[in-house]
């Protein structure tokens, strides 16, 4: 059965959030640890995480996905601003521990000026002086907007080749991104897939963004669309849903869409995976 679900707000918590998913047809979530511009955390409540776990049970809920603040930089220029986010994802790491199998996402930052070569440095700096590792932590693939890291698989790559232990490291793929960092997966799904494969390893690939492009390919954008209404268009995610490459891996939805928006593009993508 197909895993897929969308981001939801993790304001009322993850019982909420459980609740929220079944409603639409989903049996994955995606939410922020945090406030996406960061800030601090609300009290981890155990009640509502105990309560989540077994209402998850219930209900056939696996794997879900926690996504850091997107402002956090793990390659920022001041060394403050570096120190804040690996405080944060520490802190994010240490709540995680109490949702088994949760997965935890972070965009890789902007080298904002210090060239590529700093940025993979400071980043696998801070993934080295993360020694939490129950969760595994995801690498999202990005669009290479401005002095975006990740923009490439070389260049996620190159971080976690950098990471001493890596054996906890995985890679979120996210079809707008790498589209507008200019991988053809609408003409050329299983060569994008084959490169991501001898670059940085199929076995890395633990999840899966799926979202429409608003931009062409290799816009270095970054602008999300709803599924079949943008220039990547609903025959590539068909042929997503269903590859023998991703078709067991979890797909979230990060869609501009109300909860009934997702609820109709999770009926979509079942249907076209047939499950
Ligand atoms: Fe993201
Ligand atoms: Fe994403
Ligand atoms: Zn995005």
């Amino acid at each position: 059965m197909l895993r897929i679900g969308c981001h939801l707000s993790s304001s009322k918590g993850y019982l909420a959030m459980g609740k929220e998913a079944v409603k639409i047809g989903a049996n994955t979530f995606q939410f922020f640890t945090r406030n996406p511009r960061g800030g601090k955390a609300k009290e981890l409540n155990l009640s509502d995480v105990e309560a989540y776990l077994e209402f998850a049970e219930e209900h056939g809920i696996g794997q879900i996905l926690a996504h850091a603040p997107y402002t956090l930089n793990a390659c920022a220029k001041d060394a403050g601003l570096r120190q804040f986010a690996y405080d944060t994802m520490c802190d994010d790491l240490n709540r995680l521990k109490y949702i088994p199998e949760a997965m935890y996402n972070f965009h890789p930052g902007s080298h904002v000026g210090q060239g590529t070569e700093a940025g993979i440095s400071f980043i696998a700096d801070i993934l080295n002086r993360i020694h939490e590792q129950r969760t595994t932590i995801l690498l999202e693939t990005m669009a290479g907007k401005g002095t975006e890291m990740g923009r490439s698989f070389e260049e996620l790559a190159m971080i976690i080749d950098r990471v001493e232990d890596s054996s906890h490291l995985g890679v979120c793929l996210d079809t707008c991104h790498v589209f507008d960092g200019g991988y053809d997966i609408v003409h050329k799904l299983d060569k994008t897939l084959e490169e991501f494969d001898q670059v940085i390893g199929l076995n890395r690939l633990k999840a899966v963004h799926l979202n429409d492009s608003k931009n062409e390919l290799g816009s270095h954008k970054d602008r999300h669309e709803k599924i079949g209404e943008g220039r990547i268009g609903i025959e590539t995610f068909a042929a997503i849903v269903k590859h023998p490459k991703l078709k067991e891996l979890p797909f979230y939805l990060e869609t501009p869409n109300d909860l009934e928006g997702y609820q109709r593009e999770i009926a979509l993508l079942r249907e076209k995976a047939q499950c």
